[in-house]
C-alpha cells in the first residue's frame, strides 16, 4: 500500500508544488462562519456558498461516505511576466490568478495523480479545483497554510499567490498537522482595501469586495465605482500589500492554458458580443459560468469612467442608450465621473 510520503513525491513529479494530507472530518466551525456571513448579508447573489446547504457542504464524510483522506494540493502562480504598458489604448487589469487558467493547469496534474492512485492501488478518488469543497479550511487543517486577515490562505513558500485543488480519496493516509503561524500585528490588507471590504480580520463582505463584484451582474454603488480604478476582472490589492507575499520568488510561466494575460483592451471588450467574448477566452475563468459577461462590460465602463479621458465621452454616451439598465446606468455614472474629473 502506498503511504503519504510516496504520494507527495509522485505528486511533485507530476508538477504539483505543494501537497499535504487532511482528514475528511466535518468542519463545524466553518459552517458556523458561513451561516453568520449569510445572516449578515455578506454574500452576493451569484455565490455558491449562499445557495448550498451549509452543513452538508462542510461535512465531507456525509457527502462521500467512502472518504478516508483528502490530499490538498497547491500550484504557485507568481510568474515573472510584466504588467501591461500604458500607451496601447485603455486597458483593464486582470487579477493575477486569472492571467491563465491555473485551476485547469492544477486539475490536469491532479487527474494524473488520481489516475496513478486508481491504476496502482485501486483507490477511489474525487477531484476538486476551485470548489465546491471547503478548500481553505482543508488547507488550514493540513498545515498547507494559515488564514491571513484578508481571508486567504498563506503558504510559507508561495504566500497567497497559489490556487488550491483537492483529491478526496478512500486511501487511509496520515494527516499532516496545522502550522502555528498568523499575521501577528500586521493590518496592511485591511488598511489598503479600497472599499473597506475586510470588515474585521478574516471577515470579508463580498458585497463591497471588487474581486467578488467584478463577476456579479448588478449596479456597482458609486463610492465603490470611484475607487474601482482600471480593474476589469478581480482585485489583488490585499495580496499586493501583504508582506508575506513580498518574498515569494516569481517563476517563468509553465503553461499557456486559457492565457489572457495581465490586461485586456477595454474597447475590444465593449465591442464584443457575448459569443465573441466566450470564444476568445474559452479556457479562462473569465468565461466561467459564475462570471456574468454583462458584469465584465459594466466593469469596462467603470474603468473608462475612471480614466479621466474625455475622449471616451461619445462611446459612453452610446451605452447610455443600452437596453441593459445596468450598462446604461453605469455609462451615465462614467460620464458624470469624467465630467467631474
Ligand atoms: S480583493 Fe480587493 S476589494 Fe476585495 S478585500 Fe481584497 S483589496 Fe478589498
Ligand atoms: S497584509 Fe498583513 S494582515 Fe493582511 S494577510 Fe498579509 S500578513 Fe496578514
Amino acid at each position: 500500500m502506498i503511504d503519504e510520503t510516496e504520494i507527495k513525491n509522485i505528486g511533485r513529479e507530476f508538477g504539483i508544488d505543494q501537497l499535504r494530507i487532511s482528514s475528511p472530518a466535518p468542519f463545524p466551525e466553518t459552517a458556523k462562519i458561513i451561516q453568520g456571513l449569510k445572516r449578515k448579508g455578506y454574500y452576493l447573489s451569484n455565490e455558491y456558498l449562499l445557495k448550498i446547504d451549509t452543513e452538508y457542504f462542510c461535512n465531507i464524510e456525509t457527502r462521500f461516505p467512502w472518504a478516508k483522506s483528502i490530499i490538498i494540493c497547491a500550484l504557485g502562480y507568481l510568474t515573472d511576466e510584466k504588467l501591461p504598458q500604458s500607451g496601447n489604448g485603455p486597458y483593464g487589469l486582470i487579477a493575477r490568478f486569472t492571467w491563465r487558467n491555473n485551476y485547469l493547469i492544477l486539475k490536469r496534474k491532479l487527474k494524473k495523480l488520481a489516475r496513478f492512485l486508481k491504476e496502482n492501488f485501486n483507490a477511489q478518488c474525487r477531484i476538486f479545483s476551485n470548489g465546491p469543497i471547503p478548500e481553505k479550511p482543508i488547507a488550514q487543517r493540513s498545515g498547507l497554510g494559515y488564514y491571513g486577515k484578508n481571508g486567504l490562505i498563506i503558504n510559507h513558500k508561495f504566500g497567497s499567490w497559489m490556487v488550491l485543488g483537492e483529491i478526496v480519496t478512500d486511501l487511509e493516509l496520515k494527516p499532516d498537522p496545522p502550522i502555528e503561524d498568523n499575521c501577528g500585528e500586521c493590518n496592511k490588507c485591511i488598511i489598503a482595501c479600497p472599499t473597506r471590504a475586510i470588515i474585521k480580520p478574516y471577515i470579508i463582505d463580498s458585497t463591497r469586495c471588487i474581486q467578488a463584484l467584478s463577476g456579479w451582474y448588478g449596479p456597482v454603488p458609486e463610492p465603490i465605482a470611484r475607487v474601482w480604478g482600471n480593474r476589469l476582472y478581480g482585485c489583488t490589492t490585499c495580496q499586493d500589500v501583504c508582506p508575506k507575499n513580498s518574498t515569494v520568488k516569481p517563476h517563468p510561466p509553465e503553461s499557456e492554458i486559457g492565457y489572457v494575460g495581465p490586461g485586456l483592451s477595454l474597447l475590444k471588450i465593449l465591442n464584443f458580443s457575448e459569443d465573441e467574448f466566450r470564444s476568445n477566452y474559452a479556457k479562462n475563468q473569465l468565461t466561467a459560468s459564475w462570471v456574468d459577461f454583462r458584469a465584465i462590460k459594466r466593469n469596462a465602463l467603470i474603468c473608462l469612467g475612471n480614466t479621466k479621458d474625455k475622449g471616451f465621452l461619445p462611446l459612453l454616451k452610446k451605452f447610455t442608450d443600452s437596453s441593459d439598465p445596468v450598462l446604461a446606468r453605469t455609462a451615465q455614472w462614467a460620464i458624470k465621473n469624467l465630467n467631474n474629473g
